[in-house]
């Protein structure tokens, strides 16, 4: 659902003093809220036209960095300025923050007069647009696994993430009794992101110790896009008010599962707004747009991985055993694979990407997952056989790239992904993954130093 306040709705609310802060943010390459805090009236006089942020934001790493080797900006350019072009639809009200209000920027090139062509929102509009040109609209769902610790982010960085206690002591994969104990923050979450106009369904206990899982309405494409970073970013802002970390990373601990951003997606009819993955007649009641549709992300599923998988860490949370796929096939309703068929039978039949993880940035991921599926409508792709059984013990299987070098190898040779958002972006990516390779490449860890310290 797009954001649950108009323009005259919030200078209503300025004007009875009920909001004096509005949050102007854009989405940066790791699919992050980056912005301002505007006093509301300069906000609702002057900047919701139009503000600008520096044009580095979307050529940074982690740790903002200034990565050389960009083609879109450099010292050698002077680092100038992109605009942050406030998309109206998605202010918000903020019920955490006190009398503060959120709205969302697209990034516009203000010498081209158009929208940075790297930025995930601008790349996620673009293959939407495709959709649209055929009567169709993508809906999707980003489910976000995290977990949740009794220590605060500053306690965490002053112990260099060192013994970090969960907020539960067992695997708490449904538990009742388990979350009850963590209801202070997970109810928070839940009533802020409500108030907040996002349609959250539930919370629950995931299946690792301290390991949380947030489930959100699907919705279209952009929007689930939108309201992804938001809750993401809401859930840090809510735990960090109650000196509680909780951590998004793919895989925070050698011993504990990874976190997951499944992604449940289905194609419907814009006129008449039907779901088209449906035929009573199909197998499973997928219909041949669906079939074609998920032939095109496996055909892909190589190319595309970067964008669910962006960084390091994110290939040690492709482990056997725990409920992250290692497998790159279609199953029906089997946890074991890359690709699950849920719903089968029913009008909400639809394809799970279980290939990506909570650290991924839903703009990319989405984008490469619909390029991937318009792939294969527009070539017909035949969906291959379903496997059956234990996708991890199968060795013959599609197997997911294990490493972000090969994802990043794979991205790069991509000549679908390169047609369908074009090579800049794609350039602009693959330096970005080549240089979160080389940033690890260069670092001495401590699993090195114990193993050879004395011994080596
Ligand atoms: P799980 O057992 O994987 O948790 P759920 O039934 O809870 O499955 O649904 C998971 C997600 O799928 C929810 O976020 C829901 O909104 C989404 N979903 C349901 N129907 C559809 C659909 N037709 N297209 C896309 N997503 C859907």
């Amino acid at each position: 659902m797009p954001g649950n306040l108009s323009f005259d709705a919030l200078k209503q609310a300025i004007s009875q003093g009920e909001i004096d802060t509005v949050v102007a943010a854009q989405v940066d390459m790791q699919g992050r809220l980056m912005g301002k805090r505007f006093q509301a009236k300069y906000f609702i006089n002057s900047a919701y036209k139009e503000t600008h942020s520096c044009n580095y934001l979307l050529a940074t790493d982690m740790e903002m960095e200034t990565v050389e080797g960009y083609r879109s900006t450099s010292w050698e350019s002077g680092y100038g300025d992109y605009t942050m072009k406030p998309d109206l639809s998605t202010l918000r009200r903020v019920p955490w923050l006190e009398g503060t209000a959120y709205v969302l920027c697209d990034v516009v090139d203000h010498n081209r007069h158009e929208e940075v062509p790297h930025s995930p929102r601008a790349i996620l509009k673009r293959q939407v647009a495709r959709l649209e040109a055929m009567g169709m609209k993508a809906m999707m769902a980003t489910e976000l696994e995290c977990f949740l610790f009794e220590q605060s982010y500053e306690e965490a960085q002053e112990t260099g993430y060192r013994d970090l206690k969960t907020v539960s002591k067992y695997n708490e994969d449904y538990h009742i009794f388990q979350t009850t104990k963590e209801e202070n923050v997970m109810r928070a979450i839940r009533n802020g992101l409500h108030g907040a106009g996002v349609e959250v369904e539930c919370t629950k206990g995931e299946a690792s110790v301290g390991q949380e899982e947030i489930n959100i309405k699907y919705s279209d494409a952009l929007d689930m896009a939108d309201t992804h970073a938001f809750v993401k970013n809401g859930c840090k802002e809510i735990a960090w008010g109650q000196r509680r970390a909780l951590t998004f990373l793919a895989k925070w601990h050698n011993e504990a599962a990874g976190n997951s951003s499944h992604i449940h997606q289905s194609l419907w009819s814009i006129e008449g707004n039907r779901p088209l993955f449906r035929d009573a007649n199909g197998q499973y009641g997928m219909s041949d747009l669906m079939r074609h549709y998920v032939a095109g992300q496996l055909h892909h599923a190589s190319d595309i991985t970067c964008f669910l998988a962006p960084y390091i860490n994110s290939y040690k949370r492709f482990a056997e055993g725990t409920f992250a796929p290692t497998k790159a096939i279609w199953s029906k309703d089997n946890r074991t694979a890359g690709y699950r068929i849920c719903g089968d039978g029913s009008d909400a039949v639809r394809v799970e990407c279980r290939i990506g993880g909570s650290d991924l940035n839903p703009y990319l991921a989405m984008a490469a997952l619909i390029a991937a599926g318009l792939d294969g409508i527009e070539n017909k792709r035949e969906l291959e056989d379903e496997f059956k059984g234990d996708a991890y013990a199968s060795a013959n299987a599609r197997s997911v790239p294990r490493t972000l070098r090969a994802a990043t190898a794979a991205l790069d040779g991509s000549s679908m992904l390169r047609t369908a958002m074009g090579e800049e972006v794609i350039d602009h990516y693959v330096h970005a993954a080549r240089w979160e390779q080389e940033e690890f490449d260069r670092r001495v860890t401590d699993w090195e130093v114990a193993r050879g310290f004395e011994r080596a």
